[in-house]
């Protein structure tokens, strides 16, 4: 079955204060080794996954941000990944972006390139909470950067935005759903805040010096969300995520429904041949290794059938259709109730899942509840 294809741009202009990803701060040189590493990265996986050669059915540059590269360095990404992996012409390549971050002829080179969805992290629309999340573009540079996206010929668009900020009124979310659709892009994830340790947002929350945002209000922004996409035309397929019809994310399905992806870069994580992996955090220490030939997977853990089975339904479980039952059973040859019989027959008295057209799924009770949900399954 074909893949999916991550690569991890670990570098960013700035670090936002809420963020914990791999990123480090953007430096030509370094990036530019970071491009030859990880082609020493994709030759590798061209020629030592079984099967041969793998097909991807998604391509996806993640960060970081990956638009802090050149045009020129994003596009050679691209033209080395259909060298070592079969990509076909109609698969899904995704690359994220930051507005400020891409100018119209970036745009225009990425989109000659090959890549055919561009996933913009919006976030808000008042200039007051994205100082909050220490993020560094205005609302007019997520204009342009539409407008540019566009104009250089990309029709599928997504839009990143994050509810919860510590500040947010109702009001303000409001105001960015309403903003954000006049742009009419054709998917959304709308994702919860959520302030991790070690974070400057962290310290300026426990020292007192902001108020996190209130759980109900969060949750009224949530269901506040579903009901204005949904009224608006797009399809609520997973707990964070909406698209038009036929625009869902084809990468972000393959996680869901347990499918094989392999991650590129530094952190990258992979799932491949029942394997879970992940490479080396740190972005030196990812190319020393693949300069001296080595590889860069820094960890590696085998996956029994029954953690595979824990893994597809808790991850089935975030898709609103859900868990698809007769896949479930024709991967592991057996069926999803004689495996986990109690656990369902224990949250469906609780009417936290139900089953629904060949599908098990969360009830909308549980949706706020989802993590404790899938916990039950592990
Ligand atoms: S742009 Fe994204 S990856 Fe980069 S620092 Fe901000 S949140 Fe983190």
């Amino acid at each position: 079955m074909a893949i999916g294809l991550y690569i991890h741009v670990p570098f960013c202009l700035k670090k936002c204060s809420y963020c914990d990803f791999i990123s480090y701060p953007y430096d030509a040189a370094l990036a530019e080794s970071y491009v030859y590493a990880l082609e020493k990265e994709m030759a590798f996986y061209a020629g030592n996954l079984s099967g041969g050669q793998r097909a991807a059915k998604s391509v996806y540059l993640g960060g970081g941000t990956p638009t802090v590269l050149s045009g020129d360095q994003l596009a050679k990404i691209l033209r080395i990944s259909r060298s070592c992996f079969n990509i076909p012409d109609n698969a899904e390549i995704t690359v994220e972006c930051n507005p400020g971050t891409v100018d119209r002829e970036k745009l225009e080179k990425l989109r000659k390139a090959g890549f055919n969805r561009v996933s913009i992290g919006v976030q808000a629309y008042q200039q007051n909470l994205m100082s909050v999340l220490g993020r560094v573009h205005s609302w007019q540079e997520v204009l342009t950067c539409v407008r540019n996206s566009r104009e250089a010929g990309f029709n599928n668009i997504n839009f990143d935005l994050i509810f919860g900020i510590p500040g947010q009124t109702m009001r303000d979310w409001k105001e960015t759903l309403d903003r954000v659709l006049e742009l009419s892009p054709q998917h959304m994830s709308t994702y919860n805040l959520k302030i991790e340790p070690d974070t400057p947002l962290h310290r300026d929350v426990t020292s007192g010096y902001l108020l996190p945002c209130d759980e109900e209000l969060e949750l009224d922004m949530y269901w506040y969300t579903v009901d204005y996409l949904t009224n608006g035309g797009f399809m609520h397929y997973e707990i964070s995520n909406f698209a038009l019809p036929g625009r869902e994310a084809v990468h972000n399905l393959i996680y869901w429904r347990n499918e094989e992806y392999l991650g590129l870069g530094p952190a990258a994580h992979s799932m491949v041949e029942g394997c879970r992996f992940n490479n080396v955090k740190s972005v030196e220490t990812y190319i020393r290794r693949l300069q001296s030939g080595e590889t860069a997977v820094d960890e590696t853990l085998s996956l029994s059938q029954a953690e595979q089975m824990s893994e597809s339904v808790f991850l089935g479980l975030r898709m609103i259709e859900g868990l698809d039952l007769e896949a479930f059973e024709r991967r592991f040859g057996r069926s999803v109730f004689q495996v986990f019989s109690e656990q369902i027959r224990a949250l469906q008295a609780l009417g936290l899942i139900e089953t629904a057209e060949r599908h098990l799924k969360l009830t909308k009770k549980a949706i706020p509840v989802a993590n404790e949900v899938f916990a039950e399954f592990i």
